[in-house]
């Protein structure tokens, strides 16, 4: 088959962002907002620790949509938007340590070409504007075992540290995230698939409709209103928010439903990189009315502190 034409199938027939195997997560009991909110009352009793593993930088127009307003008024321009990459730690009495998300793997910075990311992917990704200050791998090197990891979505940039994650750890993620297709999957497919090896199927978040209607779904991870997932589609597909009861209280982890501190405090959704405009907008005003609504909770969104 000549290239344009395997090309054109490929495209027609839509490629999956890996092929590795899904399972329905055993993790995480339907609930409503309404039953979060009440969980809000008290302080919770995990620990939280977001560690920014690497600074990196992006378009602006993706992170954000230039084209608001509020964004034209304050005269945003494209051009590259410092970010960090984070992986964030949660420590539970009696259930364990998990983190959401995976920051960068140690390879990337002590070498390269031993990454499950291909040189294609960190040269389109532009990995050298890369600088690690902790890797995965270095991290769990001290902290010891680790139970499971709670994934936002399947973009590379959130799989990053996937490979310095042991064997056999449990990965959770949003319904739908694995068959996203797209024309970008060509390219990215090969290196996800790389660090997602030795892992189990990817558990699948058991989403049921919000009752109170607040969110498309609201799941209570462990069961005792610790840990909260909150299905945010837009991004992408299976775009998850976290919610983590501390003894400080809780904290809010948006995942990319909002990549920055300026977008989330003057109101501003994200640009380019959301694959559904329309369905991000809405998960992004959604948790934007879940902030106003619980004044006291803590933000940490996608890509900035
Ligand atoms: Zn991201």
């Amino acid at each position: 088959m000549k290239t344009t034409m395997l090309l054109a199938v490929m495209v027609m027939s839509g490629c999956a962002v890996t092929s590795h195997g899904t399972q329905p997560a055993t993790l995480g009991t339907p609930r409503s907002t309404a039953d979060l909110a009440a969980a809000l009352a008290e302080p919770g009793p995990v620990e939280l620790e977001s560690v920014a593993s690497a600074d990196w930088a992006v378009e602006r127009s993706g992170l954000l949509n230039l084209g608001n307003p509020t964004a034209k008024e304050a005269g945003l321009v494209d051009g590259d938007e410092p970010i960090q990459v984070f992986f964030h730690v949660i420590r539970h009495p009696t259930k364990g340590t998990f983190i959401v998300d995976t920051g960068v793997e140690t390879a990337l910075r002590d070498a390269p070409e031993k990454s499950a990311m291909s040189g294609l992917v960190r040269s389109a990704m532009h990995l050298e504007k890369l600088k690690v200050h902790q890797g995965l791998g270095e991290w769990l090197a001290k902290a010891g075992k680790l139970d499971g990891v709670f994934l936002t979505h399947l973009h590379l940039d959130h799989l990053t540290g996937m490979a310095d994650v042991p064997e056999g750890t449990p990965v959770f993620t949003g319904p739908g995230e694995a068959k996203a297709t797209g024309f970008m999957n060509l390219f990215v497919r090969g290196s996800t698939n790389q660090a997602l090896e030795g892992k189990p199927a990817l558990s699948e978040w058991q989403f049921t409709a919000d009752a109170t209607g607040s969110f498309e779904g609201v799941l209570d991870v462990f069961g005792d209103g610790s840990v909260w997932a909150l299905w945010v589609p837009g991004h992408t597909p299976g775009s998850t928010a976290y919610l983590v009861r501390t003894p400080k209280g809780a904290v809010l982890l948006t995942g990319d439903a909002s990549h920055t501190r300026w977008g989330w405090d003057h109101h501003v959704e994200p640009g380019t990189f959301t694959g559904d405009a329309v369905k991000g907008t809405e998960s992004f005003k959604r948790l934007q009315a879940f902030g106003v609504a619980h004044p006291d909770v803590e933000v940490r969104v996608g890509h900035q502190h």
